[in-house]
């Protein structure tokens, strides 16, 4: 169990109630960084008490995701550690002990009221000047619950098995002041916060028990997460002066907004092409290295003109200092643009293993080092691996040709300039780029013709469009015998 206080223990926290947000993995790369920056730890827990919410496969897809990302935790579910079980749901134990304690220091009491009673509470008090009347003290002695009724009943009705839920006792007049990392101090007020439940009627605790209570019992030193948890943060406060506990360091990352302002949701990422879930930048094709940098630049920003970090650059580099508090727009072009770069990067041989996974969704063969010399060929002119598909030719002869380009290139000599070319090109002793363009030029020459002439027509018939890579690479990696068959083919094909 690690004792000194110097030790950063940071962790992940998310629910499992659908695939992890790109947001998410913001927020556990976040976590990660700070940790390795600082020789911590790295706890992932799974925060599974709404049932109702929860999703099988979702703790699987975090696991994937994360593991994509290239982000390691040093406790979790799988890996265990000094503070198992590390999913909320095996923990119960621990907060039906919390919440006992809570309510025998008068912290906390049972309420007994039902959805109707409470909803009648609010229609009571609710006027122009009090819109969301709160179960507060204010109110609280109106209602069920073991403030109002004597022991006896609450006895009753606790035998008799009667719903209750636990609810915090909310005094008035505080100040929730803490500092964030990123935000400086803020400060709430306890007036504006309800009695807020912490055991549901089903038995199990809200997410603000719960994560307090694993914050604490892990002893987390820094709670790492978005904007939108601010809010909860005085409630947390809360609970750890009810227990008498001491509160981590907190940080709060700035929203990620939506291209058209508002925070990214769903409909707004959807609505601007940007995926939301990480298993779609997976399924996308997406670098994970590009996708990593580009989330630790939403909101850091290294104090250099610097933009491309790999992971080990960022632990290195990042801190705190250079976090900003103001949402950040999502710039899928400047992810795009990152893409390129680290796609750029890697060996032919490194992506041919996706690239045939991408080939075989279409239906498209091609042998491994073959497949290596069009990556090769292409990789300055594609943004993802996916998108070699794109180019049909690469693997197979072209089955028609474009009418606008054929009109524009293909001349009445273009059949006979073909031909010839092809024949030279057969006869090449060495079949190399630069032989394959010293052939060209003799042939245009021997024409009194310009390379042009015989360029454009060639590249269509090769590969049935007008634009594409390099003509004499492109050539050559479709090699000898399949681009002599394929400028006899056009030449038939499109005649004179
Ligand atoms: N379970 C919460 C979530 O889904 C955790 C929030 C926090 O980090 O406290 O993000």
């Amino acid at each position: 169990m690690p004792t000194n206080p110097e030790h950063v223990r940071v962790r992940f926290a998310p629910s499992p109630t659908g695939l992890l947000h790109i947001g998410g993995l913001r927020t556990a790369l976040t976590n990660y960084l700070f940790a390795r920056h600082h020789g911590g730890t790295l706890i992932l827990r799974i925060e599974d008490t709404d049932r109702a919410r929860f999703i099988e496969e979702a703790e699987a897809d975090i696991l994937h995701s994360l593991s994509w990302a290239g982000i390691t935790v040093d406790e979790s579910p799988q890996r265990g550690g000094p503070f198992e079980p590390y999913r909320q749901s095996e923990r119960s134990e621990s907060y039906a002990r919390a919440a006992a304690v809570l309510v025998e220091s008068g912290h906390a009491y049972l309420a007994f009221d039902s959805a109707d009673e409470i909803e009648q509470l609010r229609q009571r008090h609710r006027s122009e000047s009090n819109p969301n009347p709160r179960y507060d003290l204010e109110t609280r002695l109106e209602m069920k619950n073991s403030l109002s009724l004597s022991a006896e009943e609450v006895s009753v009705r606790l035998e008799r098995g009667d719903a209750h839920v636990v609810r915090l006792k909310v005094e008035p007049g505080q100040s929730l002041a803490f500092t964030d990392l990123i935000r400086g101090d803020v400060e709430f007020q306890s007036d504006t916060i309800d009695d807020q439940v912490l055991v549901k009627s089903d038995g199990l605790p809200t997410y603000h028990l719960a994560n307090v209570v694993d914050d604490h019992a892990m002893q987390i030193t820094h709670v790492i997460r978005g904007e939108e948890w601010l809010p909860s943060t005085p409630k947390h406060i809360l609970l750890y002066r009810a227990f008498g506990w001491t509160a981590p360091v907190m940080a709060h990352l700035p929203l990620i907004l939506s291209p058209s302002g508002g925070k990214l949701s769903k409909r707004s990422a959807e609505r601007a092409g940007i995926p939301v879930s990480v298993a779609e930048y997976i399924k996308s094709d997406y670098e994970p290295e590009a996708v990593v940098n580009f989330l630790a630049l939403l909101g850091w920003n290294p104090g250099s003109e610097k933009e491309f970090f790999t992971l080990e650059e960022l632990v290195e580099a990042f801190s705190f200092d250079r976090v900003g508090q103001a949402g950040i727009q999502f710039d899928l072009d400047k992810l795009k643009w990152f893409n390129e770069h680290y796609l750029r990067g890697k060996t032919a041989s490194e992506l041919v293993p996706r690239a045939r996974i991408e080939l075989e969704k279409v239906g498209i063969q091609c042998d491994n080092a073959r497949l290596e010399d069009v990556i090769d060929l292409m990789r300055e002119r594609i943004s993802f691996v996916k998108e070699l598909v794109n180019s049909p030719y690469l693997f197979a002869d072209p089955t028609d040709y474009d009418a606008r380009s054929v009109s524009k290139r293909w001349k009445e000599d273009s059949s006979k300039l073909v031909t010839d070319y092809a024949d030279a090109i057969a006869e090449l002793p060495e079949f190399t780029v630069e032989a394959l363009e010293e052939a060209l030029r003799a042939l245009a020459d021997e024409n009194g013709v310009g390379a042009g002439r015989i360029i454009h027509p060639v590249r269509l018939a090769v590969s049935g469009i007008s634009h594409g890579p390099g003509l004499f690479e492109l050539l050559h990696v479709l090699g000898k015998e399949s681009c002599v068959r394929r400028m006899f083919t056009a030449a038939e094909v499109l005649g004179e």
